[in-house]
């Protein structure tokens, strides 16, 4: 059994994917199926544009909302952005900090992981701080350094209090979306590393404390094996939470 110490987060990012009436379709179906996930904590990332009719969709249920992306600044001329408040001001009371696509695609650094998290931290989001090695990263041996690296400039540059507020989820890059996904073991391993540069940087009770999500092809059928592992406290889940049936079905296994 799982230590309860740590309450578990099942988080669904919807990418690029979901207009606002296909957002509406969703909740009615997926409500339902959760009722009796009173074990876990339930998040849902949606593009911006489907946020408010994803608040609205979940008004009285237990799903809270999530941003993907936050901008440091609380305003100003930065085109295509949006930032912490104008997510709070829609409903929003969690926000993806540092994901790899985001890393990958949009040039993220972890000086911006910081500001993000730090920017979201102030306006009372929880961030859900990504980070993880890419393919060769792992396969010549340099998955702590990386992780080591990500973390010292990125979550572990907070101070203790604002660290204490913020979820981690490791994504080892090369099982986002392609269908591989990190076995228990492997992921395990690395949860347990990163929890121990939390303790280097902070404290024992502070690596106790955090939680950290596993993401990475998480499917109905990989997730029970996945959180049997003590040290995973939830999931961070991309293509299978687009499907109302498949990410109740991850959401409740226990
Ligand atoms: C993600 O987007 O964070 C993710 C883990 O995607 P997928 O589950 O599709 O690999």
């Amino acid at each position: 059994m799982r230590s309860q110490v740590r309450r578990r987060v099942m988080a669904g990012n919807w990418k690029m994917y979901k207009t606002q009436a296909e957002t509406r379709d969703f909740f009615p179906v997926f409500l339902p199926l959760i009722l009796d996930a009173t074990h876990c904590d339930v998040v849902i990332a949606p593009p911006f544009t489907s946020i408010a009719a994803a608040v609205q969709a979940t008004e009285g249920s237990r799903v809270a909302i999530a941003g993907q992306n936050n901008h440091w600044q609380k305003e100003g001329a930065f085109t295509g952005e949006v930032s912490s408040q104008m997510l709070v001001a829609v409903g929003c009371t969690y926000v993806i900090v540092g994901h790899s696509e985001r890393r990958q695609y949009s040039g993220e650094t972890d000086g911006m992981v910081a500001q993000k998290s730090r920017a979201a931290l102030e306006c009372g989001l929880t961030p859900i701080v990504c980070l993880g090695e890419n393919f060769t990263e792992r396969e010549t041996g340099r998955t702590q350094e990386i992780l080591s690296q990500q973390f010292i400039g990125g979550p572990g540059s907070l101070t203790p209090e604002e660290f204490s507020r913020i979820l981690l989820a490791y994504e080892p890059v090369w099982a986002i979306g392609t269908g591989r996904t990190a076995t228990p073991d492997i992921a395990a391993a690395a949860h347990r590393f990163l929890r121990q540069c939390v303790q280097d940087q902070f404290s024992a009770e502070a690596a106790a404390s955090v939680r950290i999500l596993y993401g990475g092809s998480v499917k109905p059928d990989n997730s029970q094996g996945l959180m049997a592992q003590q040290e995973l406290d939830g999931a961070l889940v991309g293509g299978a939470s687009l499907d109302a049936k498949s990410f109740a079905a991850i959401v409740n296994c226990k």
